[in-house]
């Protein structure tokens, strides 16, 4: 089974490459969709989605510079995302409920990331890829395995940012009958009636030596399973897991389980062995998708108490930008149901504000519009600024749905950051 330890820190990387492209350059068209196909209507949902969009957007460049270049990148995604995914034949096939694609012919870049997570509908032609989904799906998933038990075989699922990325599934000799040749009635009837579970229960089981022998055979798989569970675990940092099975067996299994991994179940659910596996991994991931979220909660209530207290924390876009710029954010906390609106870059010494200016207070160079929330997250992803996105946090919508954690001690010497070729100047 081939297995790669550093899924995340790739899409890590990935994402860190489309936050750090340079504004100058050819215009890049951002593209996520909500795939998740419940029905035909949800499909034309889409379909109609990028179709007006497109539209729309080959209007606002028709006799315009880089026209050509926009209407060949709308033609590919239109090809991509209207035929490939609309037209899927089987949607219990899919294993990804949201996509996004960055298109920019003139920088030959046709990137696309899958997620067993939906994306919101967005679809912009700008001067840089817009990250803040990837941001969010980037926090939102550790790695995690998900296991589902049963007597004779096990299914573990390894899912990181939402998809599965590799499935596994062991399958172990259980006997249905004893070896000392009992091949009677008995045998038989606990081959029709009884499953795995019955069996670890000890049910149904009259003759003493057979549910023994049973039994040991049982623990002997889960134990093997637990085993392979572990050697696939240690690869990950600190991964969640997620059991799935009948109780009983899940107790046997918890038992044989070294304690450090023990202490990595988050989630316990009864599921049938044969559910298909989107069903396994799609009720795995919403477990785990609802407990980040109240830890990012409770974390930006953290942030702002210590911030009031006179703590390490920034609040509002003012402090944050400042100290995003000053790359002095640890970590940087995003509300993505606040409207944090637009603001502006300044062309020649990339100081970024918010609301508009027409040229820059500081250098008096000209100034690009640009979307406040998603130059923020690009800027903090290329500084290697943790980026934590919540969604109408109560407290965090009266700070314009900005914060940050600044870094201990003395700044760190970054050279480079950003995409400019120097460090901003401070706008103080
Ligand atoms: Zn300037």
């Amino acid at each position: 089974m081939a297995l790669t330890p550093s899924h995340i820190d790739e899409f890590r990387q990935a994402v860190r490459n489309l936050a750090t492209m340079s504004p100058d350059g050819p215009l890049v068209v951002s593209l996520y969709l909500d795939a998740r196909w419940l029905d035909e209507h949800q499909r034309d949902r889409v379909r109609l989605f990028v179709e007006n969009r497109s539209g729309e957007l080959r209007a606002a460049y028709r006799k315009r510079p880089h026209e050509d270049e926009i209407a060949h990148a709308l033609d590919w995604l239109e090809r991509r995302a209207v035929n490939d995914l609309v037209s899927q034949a089987n949607p219990e096939d899919v294993d990804s409920d949201g996509f996004a694609f960055f298109v920019s012919p003139g920088r030959n870049l046709y990137s696309v990331v899958r997620s067993r997570t939906r994306f919101e509908n967005e679809m912009e032609v700008e001067e840089q890829p817009r990250v803040l989904q990837l941001a969010h799906l980037l926090d939102h998933h550790s790695p995690a395995f998900v296991v589902l038990v049963d007597g004779r075989w096990m299914r573990i699922f390894e899912v990181a940012l939402g998809g599965v990325v590799v499935e596994a599934e062991i399958e172990q000799y259980l006997p249905d009958r004893v070896d000392s040749g009992d091949r009677g009635p008995f045998a038989k009837r606990f081959q029709a009636a009884k499953g795995p579970a019955a069996l670890a229960r000890g049910e149904g089981m009259s003759q003493m030596r057979h549910q023994r022998h049973i039994r040991d055979h049982l623990e002997h798989n889960l134990k093997t399973a637990a085993s392979v569970l572990t050697r696939l675990a240690v690869l990950e940092t600190d991964p969640d897991i997620v059991l799935c099975g009948e109780p009983e067996l899940r107790a046997v299994f918890r038992r044989e389980m070294p304690s450090a991994l023990r202490s990595r179940i988050t989630h316990e659910m009864r599921m049938d062995s044969k559910a298909p596996r989107h069903h396994v991994v799609g009720a795995a991931a919403k477990a785990l998708l609802g407990r980040t979220d109240r830890s990012r909660s409770l974390e930006v209530d953290g942030v702002i108490g210590e911030a009031l207290g006179g703590g390490l924390s920034v609040l509002g876009t003012e402090d944050t930008l400042l100290a995003l710029q000053e790359s002095r954010l640890y970590s940087l906390y995003l509300d993505l149901g606040a409207s944090i609106g637009s603001g502006w870059r300044c062309e020649q010494c990339d100081v970024l504000g918010r609301k508009a200016e027409l040229s820059c207070p500081f250098c008096r160079g000209g100034t690009t519009t640009v979307d406040l929330a998603q130059e923020v997250a690009r800027r903090a992803i290329s500084k290697g600024t943790r980026v934590v996105t919540v969604r109408d946090h109560v407290r965090l919508r009266h700070f314009r749905g900005m914060a940050g954690t600044l870094r201990h001690g003395i700044s760190p010497i970054t050279g480079g950051v950003g995409y400019a070729g120097h460090e901003p100047l401070p706008p103080t």
